[in-house]
């Protein structure tokens, strides 16, 4: 589904990912894990190009991200209808405040997808049941705990029948009490084959539902391999200490 090649990015002097490459198969869930700047979020950014990376190539179901066929940069409404393909589950939600549990589903997939009102409208309910929030969807944002919110976040995402589901750190903003609630519905996703790329400290999880963990560390791919292995024998130092502190 996913094929990241050589992929590097610079802030100014700032050298934050230096030549990244991986790929990601169909019903994969990879969890990237590494220190706190060691260049997580930029990755998944630049994998929807958010982020324009300096060099590398991001493909997407065998289709280049960013550059057209003809070689130049996508203009917005290109990489727009790319993204869409792509759902994305932010730290803090960024669900729309002025919308109902419901209408923040059905939102994106009316508007942008253009997907007939009604039909919509059971899928939404449906994945509301799947989260375990019917009884929310006409509730507004504000109204929601945290991890209500997230999970009205990744049920947003799934509306759009994303081929491939990021997540930036989605449980690192929860009062611990409402993380597992959150992670019971990634889980159940990740057991129905749902492709996703996975920021988080949660090494839990990880190490239970990752088919594969990718570490990093000041910008490159130090470790690759199944959790397993990670997480009983890691290769290197850096991952050494980083499982230490944090499992
Ligand atoms: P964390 O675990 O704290 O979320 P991270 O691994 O996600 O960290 P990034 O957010 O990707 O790390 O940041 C990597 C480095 O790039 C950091 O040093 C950060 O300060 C820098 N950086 C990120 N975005 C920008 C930006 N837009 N402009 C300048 N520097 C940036
Ligand atoms: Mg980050």
């Amino acid at each position: 589904v996913l094929d990241v090649v050589g992929i590097s990015k610079s802030f100014g002097d700032l050298e934050v990912l230096r030549d990244i490459s991986f790929q990601v198969q169909k019903g994969e869930t990879v969890c990237v894990l590494g220190p706190s700047g060691s260049g997580k979020s930029t990755l998944l950014r630049c994998i929807n190009w958010l982020e324009r990376p300096d060099a590398g190539q991001i493909y997407l179901n065998g289709k280049e991200i960013g550059i057209t066929t003809g070689g130049v940069v996508m203009g917005d409404r290109e990489l727009s209808k790319i993204r869409t393909h792509i759902g994305m589950v932010f730290q803090h939600f960024a669900l729309w405040p002025h919308l109902t549990v419901l209408q923040n589903l059905m939102e994106a997939p009316v508007q942008v997808q253009r997907r007939p009102k009604a039909e919509m409208r059971e899928e939404a309910l449906a994945l509301l049941a799947k989260v375990g929030l019917s009884d929310k969807r006409d509730v507004f944002p504000a109204k929601l705990s945290g991890g209500q919110k997230q999970r009205v976040g990744i049920a947003r995402a799934l509306a759009m029948k994303p081929d491939l589901l990021l997540f930036d750190e989605p449980t690192s903003a929860l009062d611990p009490e409402l993380v597992g609630e959150v992670l019971v519905v990634m889980r159940e996703l990740a057991r129905e084959g749902m492709t996703m790329v996975i920021v988080t400290h949660e090494m839990g999880f990880a190490r239970e539902a990752a088919t594969r963990v990718l570490f990093l560390d000041r910008g490159r791919v130090v470790e690759t391999g199944s959790p397993e292995q990670f997480f009983s024998n890691p290769e290197t130092d850096r991952a050494r200490q980083f499982i230490q502190r944090y499992a």
